[in-house]
C-alpha cells in the first residue's frame, strides 16, 4: 500500500502564541512534518506572533530547537529541516495592543489561504477576531484556528462565540478538539458507516453497553494551579469524551460532511439526560511512591477538585433507550489508555448445553496505545473433549494490519491543520455543540458545588475510586481492565 499525499493550496497561517509551549510542541513541528510529507507547498508561509521582541532570525532558531527536542527522527534531516524555517517569519505584537498590526498587514498575501491559529488563553480571542478585523487582516475566506478550553461553563462559552462571530462566520471557525483529528477515531466512522455488519447492531435490540475510558498515568504537577480550577469534568469530560460518544451513537449522517456530521452529534448532546448524584464518581488520586497527592500537586491543600471522574448517562432515543454509557477519565491511573468498548448482549439461547460460562461479542477501539481495533468473537477451543467455547480477539493493531502506512499517518495536530487548509470543517466542533455540551456540564457541576461535594480518594496506578467499580457492579457489568 501507498499512501497518497496531496498538496494543500498555498497559504499564510499566523501563529498567535508562536512562541509558546503548544507551538512549539505540537503545532511547529506538526508542520515540519507535513513539510517533509510534501503536503505542505513550497512557498507556504507560516508567521509566529506573540508579545516577545525577535527578528526573524531568532524566531528560527527557537523553532529549530523546538523542532529538535519535540520532534521525532526528521529533525536530523538537516538540508530539510533548513527549507521549513525559510518559510517561517515572525512579527511581534500584542493582542490587546496597537504595535505589530500595520506590520503583519503588510506581511499577508493576497493571492493564498489566510488562517490565523489562536495559540493564546482564551481570553485573547475578541481581541484578536476584532484586530484582525479592524487592521483589514482577515478577509471572508480567512479561517481562525481556537484551542481549548473554550469556556469553563455556558456562559462563558458564549461569550467566546460571540466575541468571535462579531467578525468571523461560524464557517470561518475551527474549534479543535484533537481527539477528532486521531486515525482511530475517523475510523470509527469509517467501520460504522463503511461496513454492513456492524450498523444494524448498532442500538438497544443488540448493545448491552457501552464504555469509554481516558486514563493517563501522568498527575497534574506542573499545572496544577490551572487544573484545580477545571477538573476532570471541565477538562476532559465536556470535551474530548463528548466528542467520542456523540460519534459512537450518533445516528448515520447523510453524507460525509462538516454540517452533516456535527447536526447528528448535536441531536446527541441535545438528547443526553440529566446525571442523578448517585451515577457519578468523582475522585482525588493520593500521595504515592512516586509522587505526592493531587492537593499537593495542585498547591491546594484544601482542594476538592477531581482528578478522576466516572458516570454513567443516558442517551434518550429511539436507538439507545435503555443502554448505559459508562464514562471514566482520570489522572495517575494504573495505565495510559484512551479505548472504546461496544459490548454486545449475550445470546438470547446457548445450543451448547455443557457451556456454563458467558460469552459477549465485543468491538474495542484503541485510541492510544497501538491505535486500532478487536472485535472479541466466540469460538471452539481447539482439541479433543467436546465444544468447549472460548473468546479470542479478532485484531486490528493498525501498526500490523497497514505495515509503514501505518507510521505514515499523521497526528492529530498535522491533520487538523491540513484540515484548515482545506476548508474542511468535519473535524472540529461546531459553536452550538459546544454550548449544548457546556448546558448538560453545568448542573452536574454546580450541583457539586452546592451540595460541597468532596471526591473519594483513590491509589495512584489504580483504576479510580472503588465507588468507581460499584457504579458498574451494582449493575451486573464490570469496567474493563486498563492496560497500557
Ligand atoms: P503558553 O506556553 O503560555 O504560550 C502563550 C503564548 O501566547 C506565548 O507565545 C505568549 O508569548 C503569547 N501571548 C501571551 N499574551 C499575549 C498577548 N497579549 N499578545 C500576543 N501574544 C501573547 O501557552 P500554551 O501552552 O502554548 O497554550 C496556548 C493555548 O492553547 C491556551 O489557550 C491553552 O489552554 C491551549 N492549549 C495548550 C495545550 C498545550 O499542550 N500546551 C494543549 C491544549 C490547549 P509572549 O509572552 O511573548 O507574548
Amino acid at each position: 500500500m501507498v499512501s497518497r499525499v496531496i498538496p494543500v493550496d498555498s497559504f499564510d497561517l499566523v501563529i498567535f502564541g508562536g512562541t509558546g509551549d503548544l507551538a512549539r510542541r505540537k503545532i511547529l513541528p506538526g508542520l515540519f512534518r507535513r513539510f517533509i510529507a510534501g503536503q505542505m507547498p513550497a512557498d507556504a508561509r507560516i508567521i509566529g506572533a506573540a508579545r516577545s521582541d525577535m527578528d526573524d532570525a531568532a524566531y528560527r532558531a527557537m523553532v529549530e530547537a523546538a523542532i529538535a527536542e519535540f520532534g521525532g527522527q526528521e529533525s536530523k534531516d538537516t538540508k530539510t529541516l533548513q527549507a521549513f524555517l525559510e518559510r517561517l517569519h515572525y512579527v511581534a505584537i500584542d493582542a490587546t495592543g496597537k504595535g505589530g498590526w500595520t506590520q503583519l498587514a503588510a506581511m499577508m498575501r493576497d493571492s493564498v489561504i489566510r488562517a490565523f491559529y489562536f495559540s493564546v488563553a482564551p481570553s485573547l480571542f475578541a481581541d484578536l477576531a476584532q484586530r484582525l478585523h479592524q487592521h483589514k487582516i482577515a478577509d471572508r475566506e480567512s479561517r481562525i484556528v481556537v484551542e481549548k478550553p473554550f469556556g469553563r461553563d455556558l456562559d462563558s462559552a458564549r461569550a467566546l462565540n460571540e466575541g468571535l462571530a462579531a467578525h468571523f462566520d461560524e464557517r470561518q471557525i475551527y474549534r479543535i478538539d484533537h481527539y477528532l483529528g486521531k486515525e482511530t477515531v475517523q475510523n470509527l466512522m469509517a467501520v460504522r458507516f463503511g461496513n454492513v455488519l456492524f450498523e444494524p447492531l448498532w442500538n438497544n435490540h443488540y448493545v448491552d453497553h457501552i464504555q469509554i475510558t481516558v486514563a493517563e498515568t501522568v498527575g497534574v504537577g506542573g499545572r496544577g494551579s490551572y487544573y484545580d480550577k477545571s477538573g476532570a469534568m471541565r477538562d476532559m469530560v465536556q470535551n474530548h469524551l463528548m466528542q467520542l460518544l456523540c460519534l459512537i451513537a450518533m445516528e448515520p449522517p447523510a453524507l460525509f460532511g462538516a454540517d452533516a456530521v456535527r447536526d447528528e452529534k448535536l441531536k446527541v448532546i441535545r438528547a443526553l439526560q440529566p446525571v442523578e448524584p448517585e451515577n457519578i464518581v468523582r475522585g482525588q488520586y493520593e500521595a504515592g511512591e512516586d509522587g505526592p497527592d493531587y492537593a499537593t500537586d495542585a498547591e491546594n491543600p484544601r482542594s476538592t477538585t477531581e482528578s478522576f471522574v466516572a458516570m454513567q448517562v443516558e442517551i434518550a432515543n429511539w436507538r439507545w433507550a435503555g443502554v448505559p454509557f459508562y464514562l471514566r477519565t482520570g489522572k495517575r491511573m494504573k495505565a495510559r489508555s484512551s479505548e472504546i468498548a461496544v459490548v454486545f448482549q449475550d445470546l438470547g439461547h446457548s445450543i451448547f448445553k455443557g457451556d456454563k460460562a458467558r460469552h459477549r461479542n465485543m468491538l474495542s477501539i484503541r485510541l492510544q496505545p497501538n491505535e486500532g481495533m478487536d472485535l472479541q468473537v466466540t469460538i471452539k477451543e481447539p482439541g479433543p473433549g467436546g465444544m468447549r467455547l472460548i473468546d479470542v480477539p479478532l485484531d486490528m493493531t493498525f501498526a500490523d494490519a497497514l505495515g509503514p502506512d501505518a507510521e505514515a499517518v499523521p497526528d492529530a495536530y498535522e491533520r487538523l491543520i491540513m484540515d484548515v487548509i482545506r476548508g474542511d470543517q468535519t473535524l472540529f466542533m461546531r459553536g452550538d455543540e459546544v454550548e449544548a455540551a457546556w448546558a448538560w456540564t453545568d448542573p452536574i457541576i454546580h450541583d457539586w458545588e452546592t451540595r460541597g461535594d468532596v471526591p473519594k480518594p483513590y491509589e495512584p496506578g489504580s483504576a479510580g475510586p472503588e465507588e468507581a467499580a460499584i457504579l458498574m457492579h451494582r449493575d451486573g457489568r464490570r469496567w474493563r481492565d486498563i492496560k497500557g
